[in-house]
């Protein structure tokens, strides 16, 4: 470890080294870009990895933005959010956070904070302009939220003309908000703020961007001048309708034990508990220019699926006209039964990950899963190399959706009936019907516990996982199918098939997976609707307890995917169904013309 700290160390420099004559030769040719120069026609390489002295390659978007867009809105205080005010955690009690919060604001926050509470830099010392806070605060950052942009900004391109590689720790100006992740309260912890708009970019506290993987898209819209760089949401009534208030996993170790257990053994490491709540918490903050966003949404829905329809139909559970009603005639088919409706409280949860939890949950060192992470991204984050004092990483990844049936606010009695399916996703068989695998009937069949459960004062968790192919993707899934097909689909050969194509044969790291649950304040599962070994040992180890556990049906598995069950019951996948090594390999699937016909 010492010997790759030592290299790290020289790379660290060279990048730096790198970095100084890179900023050397951009100051240069900003003072060039003063003078007036004839436009150069540059190819549009160059410009995109260079500014160059002409107007017109700093351009991005060729035209430039329109200008006459409107600035976005900012919603005013937290007035008037009507959901009750959530709750906070604080020394084992659960008390209500002071919402609408009195006081507050960037300058409160930067008093409040440690370091963050020097004054920042003069900004005109720093090769970057003006970073300090104070700049950031009156807008000399850039073109802030709440201003106009002005029309002349708008012509010199959709970014600053220097191009910023990489930040440093004791570069001049930068000056993060802290964050203390497991911290008592959501004040103490601090908002998460990875923009890099030029005046959050010196108080940045976190790398990656927000949306996941969907950040790319927002790039294109940037880039094709059809979304301003520095566009922020207008939160006005995107706050949740229910509340999923704070939950001693929410802190620290989970046992809310204050500074000691704030230390390690994160119960919440790979998003931000407190995700759903920063219009709310951080209302002035944002107000005031600082672009700290949400990160989980949540809201109301019904689910409607041809299946539960049948299973009412059957008398599985009854439409009660509150979890489960009936669905509306269709005009056009009057007297005709249209089956039912569920309802549910759902949310959608980005990914943030903090990296020493993380690396601890995964059992390996911060630095190495730094290392990985730029280089295995085709070194597309350097700050997680030259940051090691930013802890906070937002991956270009899916995140996870989850589906409540019954009272969300019952989740964290011991004493509830707690139904739970946790799935990854699977679209081939989820939404297209694909009998090679069991994963819609195994959804549904837990979607149907979820509705019985809640149906008998329990509360039913479905949630799913954006872990497409066991996360190696639909590109490695089909190949494995086609190998599996070309090579008479046996069960005994089901997992080396995706070992030799993929390298590994699951890379879902469930080890993650258990966060959700300590969301949700969950301490036991009654009924865990999952074979997995993999799945239940990581709810295990992060102290949830499981009574039962459910294998899917028999007569829900669809022909041509017993190869896969058969596998995964011989790899350790809970089951009652005895299996040995003959009639794993007398497990067959469907041969590759019966696909083709
Ligand atoms: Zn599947």
């Amino acid at each position: 470890m010492c010997a790759d700290n030592d290299i790290l160390g020289k790379i660290l420099g060279a990048i730096e080294r790198l970095d100084a004559k890179h900023e050397k030769l951009a100051a240069q040719v900003e003072a060039l870009s003063h003078a007036p120069s004839p436009s150069s026609s540059t190819s549009p390489l160059g410009a995109a990895f260079f500014p160059r002295p002409s107007s017109s390659t700093r351009n991005l978007a060729g035209g430039g933005i329109d200008s006459s867009v409107p600035p976005s809105p900012v919603m005013n205080g937290t007035d008037t959010i009507p959901c009750a005010p959530a709750p906070s955690y604080s020394n084992g009690t659960i008390s209500p956070i002071s919402s609408p919060r009195q006081g507050g604001g960037i300058e409160a926050l930067r008093a409040s904070r440690g370091s963050f509470s020097q004054t920042a830099a003069s900004g005109a010392s720093t090769p970057y302009g003006n970073l300090s806070l104070a700049g950031a605060v009156a807008g000399g950052g850039g073109p802030g939220p709440n201003s106009p942009r002005k029309e002349e900004d708008a012509k010199k391109g959709l970014y600053p003309s220097r191009v910023v590689l990489t930040t440093y720790p004791s570069q001049a100006g930068i000056n993060p908000i802290p964050i203390k992740w497991g911290a008592s309260s959501v004040l103490e912890r601090g908002p998460v703020v990875c923009s890099r708009i030029k005046s959050n970019l010196p108080i940045r506290n976190s790398i990656g961007a927000h949306s996941g993987s969907y950040s790319i898209y927002r790039a294109l819209s940037i880039a094709m001048g059809q979304l301003r760089p520095d566009w922020r949401p207008d939160l006005t009534n995107t706050h949740p309708p229910f509340v999923l208030p704070p939950r001693p996993g929410w802190f620290g170790d989970g046992t809310g034990r204050g500074e000691a257990g704030n230390q390690s053994n994160w119960r919440i490491v790979s998003f931000d508990p407190w995700g759903a709540m920063t219009q709310e918490v951080w209302a002035k903050e944002y107000a005031e220019g600082l672009d700290v966003r949400p990160t989980i949404s949540q809201t109301k829905a019904h689910i409607k699926i041809e299946e539960l329809d049948k299973l009412a139909r059957q008398g599985e559970f009854p439409v009660d006209g509150d979890i489960v009603i009936r669905s509306p005639e269709l005009a056009a088919f009057p007297g005709v039964d249209q089956g039912v409706e569920v309802n549910t409280y759902k949310a959608a949860i980005d990914p943030v990950w903090f990296l020493p939890g993380v690396a601890e949950r995964l059992g390996i060192e911060e630095s190495t899963l730094r290392r990985a992470l730029f280089e295995d991204t085709g070194g597309m984050y350097p700050e997680l190399l030259t940051r090691p004092d930013i802890k906070v990483f937002l991956p270009p990844i899916g995140g996870m959706t989850v589906y409540i049936v019954g009272d969300p606010a019952k989740l964290s009695d011991p004493n509830t009936e707690v139904t739970c399916r946790p799935h990854d996703s699977c679209s081939g068989s989820d939404v297209f019907g694909s009998d090679i695998c069991t994963c819609r009937p195994y959804l549904i069949f837990g979607i149907a516990e979820a509705i019985k459960c809640a149906q008998r004062g329990g509360v039913g968790v479905i949630i799913y996982f954006q872990k497409e192919g066991r996360a190696l993707g639909e590109v490695t899934k089909y190949m494995v199918y086609n190998r599996r097909k070309r090579g008479g689909d046996s069960a005994a050969e089901y997992f080396n098939n995706t070992a030799m194509v993929a390298g590994v044969k699951d890379a879902r790291h469930q080890a993650l997976m258990p966060d959700v649950l300590h969301f949700l304040g969950i301490t036991h599962i009654t009924n865990l609707i999952s074979m997995s070994n993999l799945k239940y040992d990581a709810i295990i180890a992060s102290g949830i307890t499981v009574k039962n556990r459910y294998e899917i049906p028999e007569e829900l598995i669809p022909a041509d995917s017993r190869v896969e069950i058969d596998a995964k019951i011989q790899s350790g996948y809970f089951s009652k169904k005895q299996m040995t090594e003959d009639i794993l390999k007398q497990t067959k699937g469907r041969g590759w013309e019966d696909i083709v016909h």
